[in-house]
């Protein structure tokens, strides 16, 4: 699921116990240990692009 901080940031996390700390390289979460689907990944990352474009802001390019 996806969430929205006080600031209007959209955050991901988890469909099955709400907690926002899942592993990114097994897109498993922490606490419950669901997996998080590439389709929740890839709607959060459109989200994401979205509210950045809309605030002007620039993201370094993240690390592969
Ligand atoms: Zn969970």
């Amino acid at each position: 699921m996806i969430f929205h901080n006080p600031r209007g940031g959209p955050e991901l996390g988890c469909d099955e116990c709400g907690c926002r700390w899942f592993d990114r390289h097994s897109n498993t979460c922490y606490e419950c240990g669901a997996t998080v689907s590439s389709e929740e990944i890839r709607a959060y990352q459109q989200v994401l692009a979205d509210f950045h474009k809309e605030k002007g802001i620039t993201v370094n390019a993240i690390p592969s």
